[in-house]
């Protein structure tokens, strides 16, 4: 279940995850269900590349992204501004984040989360950097750190430096899993980045401290996940324990937003709630769901 019933999905911030905030190229601010209040996120992406093309992506790529590197030193200081504009109130004054009240003061975490996959930015550990410095600075000392990742960079030396740094500053990893055999990961995620690479990342990761895998369930073209790949998912999850990774608990969830595949389609709190009863039974884990 959701542990945050506080936040109401039916506000504006829960409901428009926009990365455009302002004049900022880098940072926007949302309330996430999943972090449990307000979220700073940073797009390392405006670019809006990716190396998935997911089914259920909510990233519009028919208008063009932002050329050009990621310039941390940018990405600071937009970065301080927004923590300010928290600190100081100016953020829940405004139109999107009135309604979420106190819940827009309270910074929850900074998440690596945007328009495309952030490790595949090549300057990934020297924009870790920058946002520990602002988080250090402006004493966001209880704030989480979290990467929201696809995991197909997380062995790359400079992505590995960067998550090292992030765990030194409550840092996590979210890596992404959404199926169980190739043949589904590759008509929900359609990339060529084959899903046994994904595993290995996973665990690479998930053996050098526990990780959290969030999971994206729903419905293509009528039908949900089928069985037999649901049990092929949760064979996977245990091969990534039975390989020694450490896994805190896995995160289901289903489409929130409209996608741009119209034929991408929500699963029901009662049918998510019941896959994760399943994945609970199968693993041992521990299931949160985000209907
Ligand atoms: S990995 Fe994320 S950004 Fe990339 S296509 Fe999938 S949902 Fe979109």
């Amino acid at each position: 279940m959701d542990m945050n019933p506080a936040i109401n999905r039916a506000w504006h911030a829960v409901r428009d995850h926009s990365r455009a905030h302002e004049a900022f190229t880098y940072v926007y601010p949302v309330i996430s269900r999943r972090s449990g209040g307000l979220s700073l996120g940073v797009n390392l992406n405006p670019n809006k590349r990716c190396n998935f093309d997911c089914v259920y992506c909510e990233v519009d790529r028919r208008t063009p992204g932002k050329r050009g590197a990621v310039d941390p030193a940018r990405l600071g200081e937009e970065l301080t501004l927004l923590v300010r504009s928290v600190r100081e109130g100016a953020l829940a004054n405004t139109t999107k984040f009135r309604e979420a009240g106190e819940t827009a003061r309270v910074i929850r975490d900074i998440a690596f989360s945007g328009d495309g996959e952030p490790t595949m930015v090549p300057n990934f550990a020297a924009c870790v950097e920058v946002v520990v410095a602002v988080k250090q600075q402006e004493g966001l000392t209880e704030a989480k750190l979290v990467l929201i990742t696809n995991a197909t960079g997380l062995d790359r030396p400079d992505v590995q430096r960067g998550i090292e740094w992030m765990a030194q500053h409550r840092g996590e990893v979210w890596g992404k899993l959404d199926a169980g055999t190739e043949d589904y990961y590759r008509r929900v995620n359609r990339s060529r980045v084959p899903l046994d690479r994904i595993l290995e990342n996973l665990l690479l990761t998930a053996r050098v401290r526990p990780i959290i895998i969030q999971s994206l369930f729903f419905r293509m073209a009528g039908s949900g996940m089928p069985p037999a790949e649901v049990e092929a998912y949760c064979d996977r999850l245990e091969g990534l324990m039975a390989g020694g990774g450490q896994i805190r608990e896995v995160h289901a969830y289903t489409v929130a937003r409209p996608t741009p595949e119209p034929w991408a389609t929500a699963l029901t709190a009662d049918e998510l709630e019941a896959l994760a009863a399943r994945i609970r039974v199968r693993t041992g884990l521990a299931v949160r769901t985000f209907a």
